[in-house]
């Protein structure tokens, strides 16, 4: 499609037949004088005093339960940079519908006006009452770091930075797998991540908490490599700085089994893929644009495992695998935290999705004949019936067995059923 069309197209989806693309449906009965009167006044008293009595018959009595807040200050909007609050709505109004769509989790988008940490948290912490969780979206680093770990501490609702977590739990998900394929081993392979903003950190964290060695970890930001000698690093970074005595990415990425690309277009060029190890893994994440296209990389090695953000080829790395269901399975539990056993729990469970055999429903969907688990295969398709019966489980499962959840589920088929509702 052309960039005029796109346009176009995007502006009148967005505009007609009413602008935006959520709203509010009632879920009682409201045709009578009877109905009403439950609704509101008088009958609506009789649930303000039950959870009155107990806070906890909120989840009872009102939506709360499986209501998720999209927030956002508007400061890291996509690759548009700090668009402001008004312009990042339709985003956050885009991942409401997702997370109605794919998981049938009602959410709302807010729009914060403030840059400030402390305001933006204090604000956040004041609405929690009316939400089951939240999900944070949008945020720039380092900010987010700090919005996110307070919140997750001071309140007992789910709280998760997607932009963080999502693109961690669904590129790891792809990494293990195509690891499997090519017979190397996380604890050995040598990883070169071209970025060190919050995706680039949160993602390389997590691959560390399934083997990734430090030692065996090279991290790129606009400067250059992240080296241990380097001046007024932040936290974030100097987790990851390296002792080797390199400054480039031309040379951190010789012999290099692994390359995550989470910074801008274009900074590989195809000498530096020829210079990677056998089997090398390419995950050239950045959007729109990766950091090397799709077409150059699979013509420049025909051994790679090639994997971008993009969904016009093979190897989607796209949190809409993530967060319906990580949510999905926190609420139903009533669990106070996205924790790392339950993002580990979404990573093992997506990866081993993409290792089953693919629904005809699902070929169909993409236009595919035989979709199967391989190099142009590592991770599910986002239109797949099974992504909502098998990741919300393991979620569930494992904010249980981690001492996060305020409910168990017992009857895993019963619950399996429920969700396929
Ligand atoms: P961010 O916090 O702004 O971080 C961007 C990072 O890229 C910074 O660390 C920056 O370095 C670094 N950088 C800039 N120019 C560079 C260069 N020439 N070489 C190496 N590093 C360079 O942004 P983010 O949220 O982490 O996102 C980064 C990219 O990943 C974006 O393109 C985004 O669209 C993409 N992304 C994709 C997915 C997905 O595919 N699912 C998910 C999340 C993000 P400094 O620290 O020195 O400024
Ligand atoms: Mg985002």
């Amino acid at each position: 499609m052309s960039k005029e069309k796109l346009k176009r197209e995007a502006l009148d989806y967005h505009e007609k037949p009413q602008p935006g693309k959520i709203k509010i449906v009632p879920t009682k009965a409201y045709a009578t004088q009877r109905d009403l009167g439950l609704a509101y006044s008088p009958g609506v008293a009789e649930p303000c005093l039950e959870i009155a009595r107990d806070v906890n018959n909120v989840y009872k009595y009102t939506a709360k339960g499986n209501l998720v807040a999209v927030i956002t200050n508007g400061t890291a909007v996509l690759g548009l940079g700090d668009i402001g609050p008004e312009a990042s709505k339709p985003v956050m109004e885009g991942k409401s519908l997702l997370f109605k769509i794919f998981a049938d989790i009602d959410s709302i988008d807010i729009e914060l006006d403030t840059k400030d940490v402390e305001k933006f948290i204090e604000t956040v912490k004041i609405m929690a009452p009316t939400f089951g969780g939240i999900n944070l979206e949008d945020i720039k680093a380092p900010e987010a770091f700090e919005i996110e770990r307070r919140l997750k501490e001071e309140l007992d609702i789910p709280v998760m930075h997607d932009d963080q977590h999502g693109t961690a739990i669904i590129s790891a998900a792809a990494l293990l797998n195509a690891l499997e394929i090519t017979n190397k081993k996380i604890e050995e392979v040598r990883i070169v991540v071209s970025g060190a903003g919050a995706a680039a950190v949160s993602c390389t964290k997590l691959y560390k908490a399934f083997g990734a060695r430090a030692e065996n970890i090279v991290m790129i930001d606009s400067k250059g490599v992240i080296r241990s000698d380097r001046d007024n690093l932040s936290v974030e970074k100097l987790e990851f700085a390296s002792d080797r005595k390199i400054d480039t990415l031309e040379e951190a990425i010789v012999e290099a089994d692994v390359f995550i690309g989470l910074s801008v277009a274009d900074v590989v060029n195809p000498a530096m893929l020829l210079s990677m190890a056998k089997d090398p893994i390419v995950f050239a994440m950045a959007n729109p644009d990766p950091e090397i296209g799709y077409e150059l990389a699979v013509q420049t090695r025909k051994d790679i495992i090639m994997a971008t953000g993009r969904s016009d080829h093979p190897n989607q790395v796209n949190n809409v695998l993530g967060f319906p269901y990580i949510f999905r399975g926190a609420l139903d539990v009533r669990a106070t935290k996205i924790n790392e056993e339950m993002k580990m729990a979404a990573v093992k469970a997506i990866a081993e999705l993409a290792k089953e055999s693919v629904p005809e429903q699902v070929n169909i969907t993409y236009g595919e004949t035989r979709l199967a688990f391989g190099r142009d295969y590592i991770i599910p398709k986002p239109f797949d019936p099974r992504l909502i019966y098998s990741i919300p489980p393991a979620i569930a499962k494992a904010a249980m067995d981690s001492g996060v959840a305020r409910i168990a589920i017992e009857d895993w088929d019963n619950y399996k059923e429920e969700l396929l509702q």
